[in-house]
């Protein structure tokens, strides 16, 4: 018994003792630090897969789980209603909608870019022009405000900057578009 606690007990004596003030040295009993460490060690590990799936989970979901609303204002005055565009949870496969102009109708329309020919029930005189053609383009934006990945079904990315669009109402590339929320 003497034995078992010789090295320990006369450690902690040693530590307490007048001459050196203070707490035990081994305040824990090793064996105890050592899990404890392991448990921290775990627990990163278990929060650092936590993180990767997340992260996993936005970059593989999120393009299906919430399109944008934007709004297309224009300093003569127009300004649409909120338009919902891109897709949501349900119906992303099938779903694009993007905010076309149509020569002749005073309001910018949405199309599915997923339907081909493109087209709008309020367009029916002519087609419908996508706002991401040049044309419709006046000052080209430095910063997109919303955008889809499409390439692999149309042939290029759809985005909406911060430039200048024609407005369908002053016929000037004055219109903008503004970012005001998301939806699924
Ligand atoms: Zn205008």
């Amino acid at each position: 018994m003497a034995r078992a606690d010789g090295g320990l007990g006369s450690l902690n004596a040693f530590c307490n003792s007048p001459r050196h003030p203070g707490r035990p040295y081994y305040s824990t009993p090793p064996a105890r630090r050592r899990g404890r460490r392991q448990g921290e060690a775990s627990m990163k590990r278990f929060g650092r897969t936590v993180l990767w799936l997340g992260l996993l989970w936005i970059l593989t979901a999120a393009p299906a789980l919430a399109g944008s609303v934007v709004q297309a204002r224009c300093d003569c005055g127009y300004h649409s209603g909120q338009l919902l565009i891109f897709g949501g949870k349900s119906n992303f496969q099938s779903v694009c909608w993007f905010p076309a102009y149509c020569p002749g109708v005073k309001e910018v329309l949405l199309i599915n870019m997923y339907q081909t020919p493109l087209a709008s029930p309020g367009c029916t005189e002519a087609q419908p022009l996508p706002y991401d053609h040049p044309s419709l383009v006046g000052k080209p934006g430095r910063h997109p405000i919303a955008g889809w990945s499409t390439k692999d079904r149309i042939g290029r990315n759809l985005v909406l900057t911060n430039g200048t669009y024609l407005c369908p109402v002053c016929g000037q590339k004055t219109l903008r578009f503004f970012p005001t929320g998301m939806w699924d």
